[in-house]
């Protein structure tokens, strides 16, 4: 569901035709085009294969490495290109002194604890380190369950792919089987990739206006990014059917609030000159204008996988889903104390999994909605399966969105009530 493209622009038609069928009159789904000079960078075709030698016995065959993901395009861009490996792992620069790296391309390692986001700071440094260093290229083992495909931690541009989990595995077994044996040969890796830049796209938010009973002027904005990288069912179909809930239930009959409630569905904020807050602030001065505060739904309910405590026979983690979502940061970028005390409220009321103290984040769409100057409430997780071909349908937990629905429905109706200062003291 990529914003710009033909599935990006289905999922927005889908959310307006959910908002229209809760009977909300005001829907509206408002078109912008890409800003002059941004592109997107998509790669279309790639492989990363291990090369099969004689020297590692007869029968030695080449192995494609299916969950390659490319991150950037490199040298490498419709070219190919074959060096030897180097094992890395996740050594320090001290340790990579003692490595000869040039020429090769290095395997480094990446072990998300929780959060796959948090592995960027020290694994994408070290990406560039190593090609600063001489390295061609460099592959990146997420070493998370499964054998998924991660688009995130990239390499500040040069020529590097992710590789999940059970390919990371079967690397190291081959390179250990190979230094035991004694072989001398070099395990060679061969890389293609085909890429292109594309610009001049358009996309669409989709918005819908349940109308105030006493304070229509004044808005209460309910956001969820609608645009993914691959399946995206925690980043974000959660958060996205949760505003399509809260649509239906402030729809029905009884529910109009004194404050009017937008719901946008979000062309979101993966692609580069399309943003879909960005564009909603532009082109709703009104809103904008009137706004007290937003709301931001983003990676509400996905379920968490627990530490791999066990291997398999061959030396694969083994991995358990737990039943119940993983945390949740919750972020007011005002830390008015009348929104935390409801945020506590909401909790012990509905159960939501926030595990954050008082914080300011608002990461994701909530950065650009700072731009109104009002208070921004963003939920956000992070969990193992963040940006990856693992985030599937499977990964969400729906109790975990009741909960975060009955949480939001509540928030929204008592922000209703309150007063500009309790919502925004200065
Ligand atoms: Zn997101």
């Amino acid at each position: 569901r990529v914003t710009g493209f033909p599935s990006g622009a289905k999922t927005i038609e889908w959310a307006v035709s959910e908002f229209r069928a809760t009977g909300i009159a005001d829907v509206e789904l408002q078109q912008f085009d890409q800003n002059e000079g941004a592109s997107i960078w998509l790669p279309l075709s790639w492989e990363v294969r291990l090369l099969g030698d004689p020297a590692f016995g007869e029968e030695s065959t080449d192995v494609v490495l299916e969950s390659a993901m490319p991150l950037s395009a490199g040298d490498l861009s419709g070219s190919s290109l074959t060096a030897p490996l180097v094992y890395v792992g996740t050594a320090t620069s001290t340790e990579l002194a003692r490595i000869d790296v040039r020429g090769k391309v290095a395997i480094q390692k990446a072990i998300p604890q929780g959060h796959t986001v948090f592995m960027r700071s020290p694994v994408g440094p070290r990406a560039q380190d190593l090609l600063d260093r001489g390295a061609v290229a460099v592959l990146t083992i997420i070493d998370l369950p499964g054998n998924m495909r991660a688009r995130d931690i990239g390499c500040g541009g040069g020529t590097c792919f992710n590789i999940g989990g059970r390919d990371g595995r079967f690397i190291e077994s081959v390179m250990d089987a190979a230094s035991a044996a004694g072989t001398t040969a070099d395990i060679r890796v061969e890389m293609r990739l085909e890429s292109e830049r594309f610009s001049g796209l358009s996309a669409a938010n989709g918005v819908a206006i349940i109308p105030g009973t006493s304070r229509s002027d004044e808005y209460i904005v309910l956001n969820a990014h609608a645009d993914a990288w691959f399946d995206g069912a925690g980043d974000n179909g959660d958060g996205l059917a949760v505003l399509i809930a809260l649509a239906r239930h402030f729809a029905t009959l009884g529910m109009r609030q004194e404050r009017s409630i937008v719901f946008v569905a979000s062309a979101g904020h993966h692609s580069s000159g399309l943003s879909g807050p960005g564009n909603f602030v532009a082109m709703n001065p009104e809103i904008a204008e009137g706004a007290v505060l937003v709301v931001n739904l983003e990676h509400t309910a996905q379920r968490n996988i627990a530490p791999a405590r066990s291997l398999h026979e061959d030396g694969y983690r083994e991995w358990t889903m737990d039943s119940h979502e993983a945390p949740i940061v919750a972020g007011i970028t005002n830390l008015a104390p009348y929104l935390e005390g409801l945020v506590e409220r909401g909790i012990e009321r509905y159960g939501t999994n926030f595990v954050s103290g008082p914080n300011t984040m608002a990461s994701g769409e909530g950065g650009t909605y700072r731009r109104l100057g009002v208070p921004v409430f963003t939920t956000m997780q992070g969990p193992p399966m963040y940006h990856t071909t693992g985030e599937v349908l499977e990964m969400v937990s729906t109790p975990g969105m009741e909960r975060m629905a009955r949480f939001m429905a509540f928030f929204v109706k008592e922000v209703s009530g309150a007063s500009v200062a309790q919502l925004n003291p200065r």
